[in-house]
């Protein structure tokens, strides 16, 4: 049986005759939504579908708590004057994108719209309570009545949690309200008179106001937490109710509101569940800069279709951590979504797997299994034309029709260019002559029988990965099956890198003999033919490419820096000259040029990157903390200068084996010395 399923059982079990079962999530505007929030509402969700499942009428009551007091101000609202509004409800403070969203009324109906903009993307329709509204139309009179009446009870329940003994008077002087001050807005009000009959108090605030504040007229006051939630679960009825781990622990806030429910206002509180935390894998790239802590459903749904977002929720246990991903985790990811669906649509899926993607479906939406490596490898190869696509997978005898993938194809371009630049097969526009010209003649002589091969004959797919294969024993003039399979091997592999590189700059690609048979002879055959000498346009195009290379050498990362800012600007208080060394000592350092081939995250820290370079011999890895100052697109394929003979070290987990010269501020700001591309790897520095 499916979690939410079991879920849904418990809470008809409960209240077996309900007309109607309430699931429940509510979120804090403080900032945007980001999915790990969304975990909340998604668990609560798919117990509602669970429930109509069952035949059951249920709904999802989304809260809004924009009564909250802002607390902080989130790092990207940038606004200048909003930390005065701390203290104020999200309500009350003002939109701080105003230049963005002029719609949007406050603080918190700037971030209640984004996100219920989003939730329409997956289907989601829940029922809003906006809590500044309930509380200041004096809905939960009663209640706070209630609350005020038996505080001294309310006391004692949260003592009981706690491991601190009260102090003396302190019971007497709880009120489990706080009010918000009428003169500057803030919650920053003390009760310091209380008529317990007539439920009328006199606050002071901070800010030097103080005033009279009737409970049975005036509703500018918000119920502290945990009897809020009480409050909430009975005055909406509440048959269920997730909250994140913290809240599940036997201290946390769903077990105090649990016994306040159930002792102060007479009401079983209902199902709970906790969830997990969400991970990021991969660099995210230009997607978020550099954490996940704010990524929010909508820059997911620039790489992932919504059914696919919900399909992890729902395949996983509300417990178990689990990762979006931004690396190649993603593709893996949807094969293993479309698996499962078509498995279902076939009758052979399991029954959980029936329910999972029960939840993860959209209504009004078909998905369309076309693979998204597919998409990935052939889409960037045909510059995402979604016509010629469509030719592409009808040649390969998979006729997927552009209506069925442009979808995925958008999804498949965007994932390219914001996480995986580095993926992107494009062919060349012209003949690669500086790489030609480095190849061996009998490499040459490979490409020029390959060029034959391709120019005269029409090829079936299996024929044509033949004649692939034998290229390079047919260019030796040996029989290739006189060949040991290590010989065989090591010539393939070398013609297949040399024509990748002729054609899309690549040591590497999607499988050569699918890669031309999608494609028309006539977009590429001119690329690897060499007989023609070099024309007046390619010798153009060769000199402007070296002359950009070099420009993007002298100003590294200048193009573009990580978060969109501008390079920082340099702070050095300059040091007195170091003690003289003699030029032995100098000698015995090892610096050298390496080309850095790859660039990841290391997911424990903030600060570095673990980088693989070539040094010329070997490939060798360093652990560099240049992660606030470069993206990974910036690093990748440059080449810097390394200290190779520093004594290996462990950082952050990694085994560091050198270090690169940068230079360095006051700040910690760092500019990595770059070397112009063409000096070869493994260059001594004297
Ligand atoms: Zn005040």
């Amino acid at each position: 049986m499916h979690w939410s399923e079991a879920l849904a059982r418990q809470v008809i079990e409960r209240n077996p005759n309900k007309e109607r079962y309430v699931c429940a999530t509510g979120i804090s505007p403080s900032g945007s939504i980001h999915i790990g929030n969304f975990r909340d509402t998604a668990t609560s969700y798919f117990v509602v579908k669970a429930l109509r499942k069952l035949g059951k009428n249920a709904v999802l009551l989304h809260s809004w708590d924009n009564f909250d007091r802002l607390r902080k101000i989130p790092v990207n609202v940038t606004k200048p004057g909003m930390e005065n509004y701390i203290g104020c409800p999200y309500v009350d403070t003002p939109n701080p994108f105003d230049d963005i969203d002029h719609n949007a009324k406050s603080y918190a109906d700037y971030f209640q719209r984004e996100f219920s903009e989003e939730l329409t993307r997956f289907g989601i329709e829940p029922e809003y309570r906006f809590q500044a509204e309930m509380y200041r139309s004096g809905a939960y009179t009663e209640e706070i009545l209630l609350a005020l009446k038996e505080r001294g009870r309310i006391f004692d329940i949260l003592d009981s949690f706690r491991t601190q003994d009260a102090e003396e008077g302190e019971r007497e002087n709880y009120f489990p309200v706080s009010i918000y001050c009428d003169k500057c807005g803030r919650d920053t009000t003390k009760i310091i008179e209380y008529n317990e009959t007539s439920a009328i108090a006199r606050y002071a605030c901070k800010c030097g106001h103080t005033a009279e504040f009737d409970f049975h007229k005036d509703h500018n006051c918000k119920l502290s937490w945990k009897v809020d939630w009480a409050m909430r679960w009975r005055y909406e009825g509440v048959d269920f109710e997730p909250g994140g781990q913290d809240h599940a622990s036997p201290s946390g806030s769903y077990q105090t509101s649990k016994i306040i429910s159930k002792e102060i206002f007479g009401y079983d509180a209902p199902v709970f569940q906790g969830y997990g935390f969400i991970g990021l894998r991969g660099a995210a790239g230009k997607m978020s800069g550099s954490t996940g802590l704010n990524l929010t459903p909508r820059a997911l749904l620039q790489v992932y279709q919504p059914e696919v977002i919900l399909w992890l929720y729902a395949k996983n246990d509300p417990t178990h951590f689990f990762d979006f991903c931004f690396d190649d985790g993603i593709l893996r990811q949807y094969n293993e979504f479309d698996r499962m669906l078509q498995n279902a649509r076939n009758g052979k899926g399991s029954e959980i797997e029936k329910d999972i993607l029960y939840n993860a479906e959209i209504t009004g939406r078909e998905i369309h299994t076309v693979p998204m490596g597919w998409l990935v490898q052939f889409g960037s190869v045909v510059n995402f034309n979604p016509d010629v696509l469509e030719a592409v997978f009808n040649k390969l005898g998979t006729p997927y029709l552009k209506a069925d993938f442009m979808e995925r194809l958008t999804l498949a371009k965007n994932w390219l260019e914001l996480c995986s630049p580095e993926s992107v097969n494009r062919l060349r526009s012209a003949r690669n002559w500086d790489y030609y010209n480095h190849i061996s003649e009998s490499e040459q002589k490979e490409i020029r029988i390959l060029f034959e091969n391709l120019s005269k004959n029409q090829y079936n797919l299996d024929d044509l990965n033949t004649m692939l294969y034998a290229v390079p024993a047919q260019a030796a003039g040996v029989d290739i099956n006189s060949l040991t399979s290590k010989e065989k091997k090591a010539s393939q592999s070398a013609f297949f890198r040399n024509v990748y590189q002729l054609l899309i700059n690549k040591d590497r690609g999607p499988r050569l003999f699918w890669f031309l048979y999608a494609l028309e002879p006539e977009q590429y055959l001119a690329l690897l033919d060499f007989s023609r000498p070099l024309t007046d346009e390619e010798r153009k195009e060769t000199q402007a490419n070296q002359e950009n290379q070099t420009k993007a050498d002298r100003k590294p990362g200048s193009a573009e820096r990580k978060s969109g800012t501008e390079l920082k600007e340099f702070h050095v208080t300059v040091q007195p000259v170091k003690d003289q060394v003699d030029l032995d000592a100098f000698r015995k350092l090892d610096i050298r040029v390496c080309e850095i081939l790859k660039c990841q995250e290391i997911r424990k820290s903030h600060n570095c990157y673990k980088l693989t370079l070539d040094d010329g011999l070997n490939k060798r890895v360093i652990v560099s903390s240049i992660k606030h100052d470069y993206t990974p697109e910036e690093l990748i394929g440059k080449k810097i200068l390394v200290l190779a003979n520093l004594e290996p070290a462990r950082i952050t987990g990694v085994n560091s084996d050198g270090m690169l010269l940068a230079a360095m501020d006051d700040e910690r700001n760092t500019q990595v010395i770059f070397v112009d591309s063409a000096i070869p790897n493994g260059t001594a520095l004297c």
